[in-house]
Parts: structure tokens; sequence; C-alpha cells
């Protein structure tokens, strides 16, 4: 063992720091080998402990949400994987009491939430929803973290709805600078964008707005988005969610899709790519966007899948697909 892992372990604490513990257990395509060190970051201060220490000792490190869009190689990671499992969620204030439009002119409050990052969405959406909360309710049934889903901005795109939308601020961790609180501008959200992909800023804490609404209402809301996605999201399969980010509007129109669809699944059916299946990694049949793992799949055959669809989608539209899913890289 070299001495910066040696020093992580002994300032994380040795029953704390996990040796070549297996990633697939910890995401939901179960692919990844293992990981040098791990660490359960069981709150935002053990979390920006396990940071600044991987820093001090130059230890290359990665920050692992809930598991549910990033595909780890076989042969793992080298260095140290935090899994962030921090989870309060605080009540911070109240403010903005106004009118609405509607015909009975009932008051409607701004409630603002201290969420970590490391929080189950779906955690999240019910405990709003459930104290009559609007804001989230599209994204019940949604797997990840809070941290997971400011990195992406996760979405419901049939609803038109980024999960950044609610943000008002948050707290990061800056590599070699420390901890800041930005506004929501700083994150520069876009379909499937935050600057953090860039920037490699670490999500804390969030802080997000939610309207006071009726709690039924809300519950209706939610049922149906979740009902939405199990129609047409494979449901009880190891995947990662979607592998390709949709195309560009302008991409639609030169193509001429039909209703002009941005839907990277669009693309990947009509190259015949759905159910298409390389060793145990398959594009499922129910969308095709969404890569199954038939059980044991290796991480090799994920990527010889990923060329032949970026290629046969080059050759028949000229579209050059990106992933959204995070494909960590073999070193
Ligand atoms: C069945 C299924 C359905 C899905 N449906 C949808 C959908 O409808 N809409 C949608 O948008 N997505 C969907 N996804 C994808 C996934 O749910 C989202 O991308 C989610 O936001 C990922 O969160 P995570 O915590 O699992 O992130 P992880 O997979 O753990 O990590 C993803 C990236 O986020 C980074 N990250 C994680 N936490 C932090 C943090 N605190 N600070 C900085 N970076 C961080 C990681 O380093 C990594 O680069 C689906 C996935 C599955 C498996």
């Amino acid at each position: 063992m070299n001495s910066p892992y040696q020093e992580i372990i002994s300032r994380l604490g040795v029953n704390r720091v996990l040796i070549n513990e297996i990633l697939k257990k910890y995401t939901s395509i179960k692919i990844g080998g293992p990981s040098d060190l791990f660490f359960k970051a069981g709150n935002s201060k053990d979390l920006v402990n396990a940071l600044t220490i991987a820093e001090k000792f130059k230890v290359n490190y990665f920050v692992l949400g809930g598991g549910t869009n990033i595909i780890f190689p076989d042969k793992g990671f080298r260095g140290l994987v935090i899994k962030n499992e921090s989870a309060d969620i605080c009540f911070k204030g109240l403010t903005g009491r106004r009118f609405t439009k509607s015909k009975t002119n009932s008051y409607v409050d701004k409630v603002y939430l201290e969420v970590d990052s490391g929080v189950s969405i779906n955690r999240l959406v019910r405990n709003t929803v459930e104290q009559g909360l609007s804001g989230l309710e599209y994204f019940l049934g949604q797997p990840g973290t809070v941290g997971g889903a400011i990195w992406i901005n996760a979405h419901n795109l049939k609803q038109g709805k980024f999960f950044g939308d609610t943000l008002v601020s948050a707290r990061i961790y800056r590599p070699q600078k420390g901890i800041i609180e930005v506004p929501r501008g700083y994150f520069r959200f876009n379909y499937d964008r935050s600057v953090i992909q860039k920037t490699k800023d670490i999500v804390l804490t969030v802080t997000i707005s939610l309207l006071k609404n009726n709690k039924d209402k809300l519950w209706t809301i939610a049922k149906q988005a979740l009902d939405y996605r199990q129609k047409t999201q494979p449901s009880g399969s190891l995947t990662a969610g979607c592998l390709f980010r949709n195309i560009e509007k302008s991409q639609a129109i030169r193509l001429t899709t039909p209703n002009y669809t941005c839907s990277a699944g669009f693309l990947l059916e009509a190259v015949g790519l759905k159910g298409k299946t390389i060793g145990n990694i398959m594009f499922s049949d129910k969308h095709a966007n969404f890569l199954i793992n038939k059980g044991e799949a290796k991480f090799s055959d994920v990527l010889k899948l990923i060329d032949l669809a970026r290629n046969k989608i080059r050759k028949k539209f000229s579209v050059n697909l990106e992933l959204e899913v995070v494909l960590v890289d073999e070193i």
C-alpha cells in the first residue's frame, strides 16, 4: 500500500475506509470492479473532510451519489471513491406570501428547504409532496441523489421540468479552493448540462424553493408522472438510465424526425438497435436508449455497443451522439 493511501486511511479511520470495495454494488447497472479506497460520507462534514484529505495527499477521488447514471470499468477505480450518504432535509424559511391568479385567490407561500446533496430524490419528492409543497412532484420515481440531479440537471422532459428549476443557491466544494456559496445562475443549467461537469465542483447542500399547494393535487400529479415513467421506461432491470443525450432541435429539424422529436431513443430504434445485444449488455426493447445488463455484463461489451450505436447513427444521420451516462475512464 502506497503512503498517500495510508495517510487517507489513518485520517478517515481504519474502520471506515474499505480497500478494494467492488463498485458494481453501488450502481444501478451493476457493472464495475474494485476501488482502491472507498469511504461512505455520512454527512456533509464527512464529505468535505474526505475531499480535503484526498486533495492534500494528491489522491484521485470520485464522488458517487446514487450510482444511477454511471458505469465504472471492470478494472475499477484507482484512488478514493467517496459515496455521498449525507441525508439532512431542513426547513430554512418562508417568504413571498402572495395571491395566485386563480379564481379562489388563495394564498401561496414560498417555502425554502436546505437539503444535503446525498438525499435521494425520491425521498425529497415524497417528503415535500406530503407537506403540500409544489415544485418536485414531477420527479416521483426518479432514481439518484440531489447532487447527481444537479450535476446533470435531471429532467422530466415530457412535462418540461428540470431539477435545477427549484434551486436558489448551493454550498459547493471547489477543488483547491474550498467551500463557497453560489447562486443558481452559477450552474448555467441547460438540458443535461451544468457548469460543474467542467469545474468538477462538488455540491454539499442546496437551498430549494417550493410553493405551498394542495397536497392531494400534488400526489395526483406525482402518481401520474410515476405511471408514465413505468409505462415508458424499463422497470425492474439493471440499467443506468439514458445512455445518450437527446439531439438538438436544429438537428431534429434537419433530419425531419416525426414531430421533430429530439429523442436519441428514436434514432437508435431507427437504425435497428432496439434489443441489440453484445455479450450480456443490450439496448432495451422497451426504450432503445436504456442499456440493460442481462447479468455479469462486461465493461468492454458496453464500449462495443456504444461504438456500434455511434457509428450507425453517424453513418445514417450524420449526428454525433453525446453520452448522458457517466462512463468512468479505465486507468
Ligand atoms: C431507471 C432509471 C430511470 C431514470 N430516469 C431519468 C429521468 O427520467 N430523468 C433524468 O434526468 N435522469 C434519469 N435517470 C438518470 C439518473 O436518475 C439521474 O442522472 C440522476 O440525477 C443521477 O443521480 P445519482 O446520484 O445516481 O448520480 P451518480 O450516478 O452517482 O453520479 C452521476 C454524476 O454526478 C456526479 N455527482 C454525484 N453527486 C455529486 C455531488 N454531490 N456533487 C457533484 N457531482 C456529483 C458524479 O460524480 C457523476 O459524475 C434514470 C436512471 C435510471 C436508472
